[in-house]
């Protein structure tokens, strides 16, 4: 099939701030080489805490509009440090929040993977050990939790702070369905091929989590060839050290989520490696794990990896969706040059020991894929 035959796909393209733009060009660059001219089209949307201070929009009414409309999202970063509003919460979340809000993105999936040539600080888990390996995957609940009542938390008298921990039966089920059904797509945890999802609660401490377990495990039933296994969220931080070979899938409350992720993405070489997508039904935002890293912006120092891989996620997703093998292909083409590119050494990017820059990984990976 040439290129006009085969379906395109309209991508809204937030750049954001910091590193945001560098690493999406590069991302968008190399989707580009993978996949033909004609099947990605990325539409530049405005957005972030840049747009903020010009016009005091963090998320314009048609970047949103955009990410609803078009076939998926992708997103470089947002955030400034000192940019908040006045009660203190930063400016640049805002951007990821009403986009997950508003387009129901209710897994935040964060796959924590070891490429081949990175060295993991975990030293029995390298890639290259037989027996070792580290490869599962977090789902962080994304639209409830500690973070659903961002913005309308009490703070009283100066004196009193509280924020609400939301729990539905409704969000439980979903994200927990999503979990399973993620398992069953994989080839089971590294240390023992079973099919495990981990949920990841403090039920020993509160009713909401107790309730979100219960709602796990039922929701497990409709999934008998997949186990079901539990870790207290400060648990789980020292099994993931320990023995991350361990687990396949991990289901986590929002907050929990957000924080485990970022030490299994340090496991496995950094937020600059490791890419996420935050999906729900019907819409699907694709971002690197990392932030604005504004020490670095605009001095071609970023590592473009994580967006270029969450750009794979992108075209699995759009595959998935769209039954399209060819864009299942494309995925997989990148994720092997970017390992082949980490694997021989000669490019390596700042935030893994290396001196590489952004535009030589990118020309690294685009030369690579050819
Ligand atoms: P946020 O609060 O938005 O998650 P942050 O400023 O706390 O962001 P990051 O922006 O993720 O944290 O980055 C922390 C540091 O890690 C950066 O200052 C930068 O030095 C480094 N870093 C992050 N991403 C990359 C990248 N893609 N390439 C190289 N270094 C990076």
């Amino acid at each position: 099939m040439n290129d006009t035959a085969k379906p395109s796909y309209r991508i809204a393209t937030i750049e954001g701030d910091g590193i945001g733009p560098e690493v999406t060009r590069s991302a968008m660059a190399v989707l580009k080489e993978a996949c033909g001219g004609n099947r990605l089209d990325f539409v530049m949307v405005p957005g972030g805490v840049g747009h903020y201070q010009a016009t005091g929009k963090v998320l314009p009414a048609e970047t949103l509009a955009a990410c609803r409309d078009l076939d998926a999202a992708l997103h470089g970063a947002a955030g400034l440090p000192g940019v908040t509003y006045p009660d203190g919460t930063e400016v640049g979340n805002e951007l990821h929040l009403q986009l997950r809000f508003q387009l129901d993105l209710y897994a935040n999936v964060r796959p924590i993977k070891l490429l081949k040539g990175v060295r993991s600080p975990l030293r029995d888990h390298d890639a290259t050990m037989a027996g070792g390996g580290i490869d599962y995957v977090i789902v962080r609940e994304n639209t409830e939790g500690l973070y659903a009542s961002r913005g309308a938390g009490v703070l009283l008298r100066g004196e009193f702070a509280s924020d609400s921990l939301v729990v539905t039966r409704k969000g439980t089920e979903r994200v927990a369905r999503f979990a399973f059904e993620l398992s069953g797509k994989r080839g089971g945890a590294l240390r023992d091929g079973k099919r495990r999802v981990t949920v990841c609660d403090k039920a020993n401490i509160l009713r909401s989590y107790a309730f979100f377990r219960s709602v796990c495990d039922e929701v497990h039933r409709e999934f008998p060839g997949i186990d079901i296994d539990y870790a207290y969220a400060d648990a789980i931080t020292v099994h993931l050290l320990k023995k991350p070979d361990f687990y396949d899938v991990i289901v986590a409350e929002n907050m929990f989520g957000d924080i485990i992720s970022d030490l299994g993405a340090a496991t496995v070489g950094g937020m600059g490696i490791s890419p996420s997508g935050e999906i729900g039904d019907d819409h699907a935002l694709f971002q690197g794990a990392h932030g604005s890293a504004p020490d670095i912006a605009g001095q071609d120092l970023a590592s473009p990896i994580a967006a270029i891989l969450s750009g794979v996620m992108m075209l699995r997703w759009l595959a998935d969706r769209h039954g399209d093998e060819a864009l299942a292909r494309d995925a997989e083409r990148i994720e092997r040059a970017v390992e082949t590119v980490l694997e021989t050494g000669e490019h390596v990017p700042t935030d893994l020991g290396g001196k590489a820059r952004c535009s030589e990984m990118t020309e690294a990976i685009l030369r690579a894929l050819a």
